[in-house]
């Protein structure tokens, strides 16, 4: 093989067969049934990449190259493996941190590398085109941000060496804006202002140290419940500076997939942004999370609320001829997935219609409830997302649900000024009966009262989801067998 062919033809055609696989692995991802199918497709994207890159490079020292892929193949997996399902926002929260802590290093080198010669002083863009200098910048302001407002993320979610709630500290939007315009003011004057090396090499530092202070400004002030809208946004964020990173080495595949996180992340901060009824402003300027915990004052008192065993609730499902299951939190703190599906099941087994509705929120992660769920293999197609279940609560007989408050709360449509109005919600009580399996009356994320508790056709099962599902069906099975 010439180097010609190697370089002209081989290397872009492996960037695009990567980039596509890339796009379609995305693709996969948007659906369940597909996910995993998607990931496999993103990794052989990813393996391709790195050949390319390192064919395209040509000379280089392998050693480092196998030590870096052992090193990181081995955390990788480890981590993988390990991680529970409810600390997998910490996890990405740490590779975020890492790909925008590498777009800030790579910005910072090749400042270094480029201008740091010997010969007569010039600026930054004067040796290495605008544009670059340009995107340098910006990968090391976007990329510090990303590291350390990931960092931070991680430490809230972790709850040991700072605090999950939010710390708002006087004056921090003003702190906040005067970080973001000192560093990207140092970014500019490294890059386009000064051919000094020892001024441009100092600014460089100073735009690095003011964006790291900077990622650490914007998410302190944010409660450790909302985090998974901060991680998902700092998910962007890595993208974008992975974009920038791009444009700075001059390769078209990075500025690709910066693209497509940048994208996807700020499409999923949107999705979770709706979902929670938060504005994506609201998230941009920090300090939000405050609004559910100062909620927790209007609480108020249960009148009216009927609370029936689990031989009541076992009657109404065996006359049932569809039920729908509603999983919230409370499935995953009592890690009740398996008993819900043996349950429905049973069901299934009697000729009862069985699905499950899913809220795009539910849980305390995107994606939470599905996980659970196919966890216990539970059937794709039984999956509704909620505007398809919505429609269909009105020909209903049962619905249960299993540990979710907030996302059912009709609050949400029924009552202006609630802290969660206009959110969307499973319109459960439009069924004919609904049973809300939970220990207490507490509220929940939200920290407000939910009127569906006091409904005419609710049924509230006290008790630990798990407990009361195995009960649920241990009366279902003495009813088949008398
Ligand atoms: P939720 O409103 O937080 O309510 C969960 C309920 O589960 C609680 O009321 C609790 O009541 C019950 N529970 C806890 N442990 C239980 C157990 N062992 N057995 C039975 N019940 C148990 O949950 P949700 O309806 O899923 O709503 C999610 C909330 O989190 C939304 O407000 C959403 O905006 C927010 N959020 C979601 C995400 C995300 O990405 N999914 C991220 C951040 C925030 P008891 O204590 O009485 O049992």
């Amino acid at each position: 093989m010439t180097g010609g062919f190697v370089q002209g033809t081989l290397v872009p055609v492996l960037y695009l067969g990567s980039a596509v696989l890339f796009v379609l692995g995305i693709k996969g991802l948007t659906r369940v049934r597909t996910a995993r199918r998607g990931n496999r497709l993103s990794s052989l994207g990813m393996l391709l990449a790195i050949v390319a890159t390192l064919v395209q490079l040509g000379k280089v020292d392998y050693r480092w190259i196998a030590a870096g892929v052992v090193v990181g193949g081995v955390i990788g997996a480890v981590a993988a493996v390990r991680v529970a399902m409810t600390s997998m926002p910490e996890m990405v929260a740490l590779f975020n941190g890492a790909g925008g802590g590498a777009s800030m290093l790579v910005g910072l080198s090749i400042l270094w590398l480029e201008v740091i010669e010997p010969g007569t002083p010039r600026t930054a863009a004067s040796v290495m085109n605008p544009d670059s200098a340009l995107s340098t910048a910006l990968s090391v302001l976007i990329g510090g941000i990303t590291l350390s407002g990931s960092v931070v993320a991680f430490l809230k979610l972790q709850e040991k060496l700072l605090p999950g709630r939010p710390v708002l500290l006087p004056g921090r939007h003003v702190a906040n804006a005067v970080l973001f315009l000192g560093a990207l003011g140092l970014g500019m004057w490294a890059v386009f202002g000064t051919s000094d090396l020892g001024l441009m090499g100092a600014a460089a530092a100073g735009c690095a140290v003011a964006s790291l202070l900077l990622g650490v400004g914007l998410v302190i002030p944010i409660g450790g419940a909302d985090m998974p809208v901060v991680i998902s946004l700092l998910n962007s964020y890595s993208g974008m500076a992975a974009c920038a990173t791009g444009f700075v080495l001059n390769n078209n595949l990075l500025i690709i997939t910066g693209a497509l996180v940048g994208a996807s992340g700020i499409i999923l901060t949107k999705i979770m942004c709706t979902a929670m009824n938060r504005t994506l402003v609201n998230v941009l300027f920090g300090g939000f999370g405050v609004a559910a915990t100062t909620a927790a004052a209007g609480g108020g008192e249960y009148q009216n609320v009927r609370s029936y065993s689990a031989e009541d609730a076992a009657l109404a499902l065996e006359a049932a001829q569809s039920v729908a299951f509603v999983p919230g939190y409370g499935l995953a703190v009592a890690q009740a997935q398996h008993v819900v599906r043996e349950l429905a099941d049973l069901l299934a087994e009697r000729g009862c219609k069985v699905s499950y509705g899913i809220h795009p929120v539910a849980g305390r992660m995107p994606g939470h409830m599905n996980v659970l769920l196919a966890e216990a293999d539970v059937p794709y197609e039984q999956l509704l997302e909620m505007d398809k279940i919505n429609p269909e609560f009105k020909q209903t007989d049962v619905v249960v649900v299993v540990g979710a408050n907030d996302v059912v709360n009709p609050a949400a449509e029924k009552q202006p000024g609630s802290p969660i109005w206009g959110m969307p919600v499973l319109k459960v009580w439009e069924a004919g009966t609904v049973m809300v399996i939970k220990r207490s009356l507490a509220p929940g994320f939200a920290a407000i009262k939910n009127e569906l508790f006091e409904y005419d056709n609710t049924m509230m099962l006290f008790g630990d989801a798990k407990k009361m599902l195995q009960d649920l069906v241990a009366e279902l099975k003495q009813a088949a067998a008398a």
